[in-house]
C-alpha cells in the first residue's frame, strides 16, 4: 500500500480538523496578550476565523460526499466513495477508478488533472 495517498474525502476532513486545532492554538496564544486588548482581539479573531473556515470546509465536504459516487470496494467489501476519476478506498486504501480505461493501471493522482483528460 502506498502511504503517500489517502482518500480525498479523508484528506480534506483531516485538513478541516487540523484547522480547528490551529484555531484553538491561535486563541490560546491570545491569552498571553491579556494586557494588550488589540493584540488579544486579533488573535481571537484569527482563531475564530480558522474555526469558521473549518466549519465551511466540513459543510463543503458534506456536499461533495453526497455527490461522490458510492461503490463497494472490491478489496475490503465496504462502501466507500469516489471523488473524481480515481480515488482510494477510505478503509483499505485500495486504488479505485470509475474509468474503465484506467483499470489495472497504477494509481496516479495525475489522472484527476484536466490535462490528462484531453490526452
Ligand atoms: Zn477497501
Amino acid at each position: 500500500m502506498n502511504k503517500k495517498y489517502s482518500s480525498k474525502i479523508n484528506k480534506i476532513r483531516s485538513f478541516a480538523l487540523s484547522l480547528v486545532f490551529i484555531g484553538f492554538i491561535i486563541m490560546y496564544f491570545g491569552i498571553f496578550f491579556k494586557n494588550h486588548i488589540i493584540i488579544m482581539t486579533i488573535f481571537m479573531f484569527l482563531g475564530l476565523l480558522s474555526i469558521i473556515a473549518s466549519t465551511v470546509i466540513y459543510f463543503w465536504i458534506g456536499m461533495l460526499s453526497t455527490k461522490a459516487l458510492q461503490v463497494v470496494c472490491p478489496n475490503c467489501g465496504k462502501h466507500t466513495k469516489i471523488l473524481g476519476r480515481v480515488d482510494m478506498c477510505m478503509y483499505c486504501r485500495e486504488p479505485l477508478t470509475v474509468d474503465p480505461n484506467l483499470e489495472g493501471k497504477e494509481f496516479d493522482e495525475k489522472y484527476n488533472k484536466k490535462r490528462f483528460e484531453k490526452e
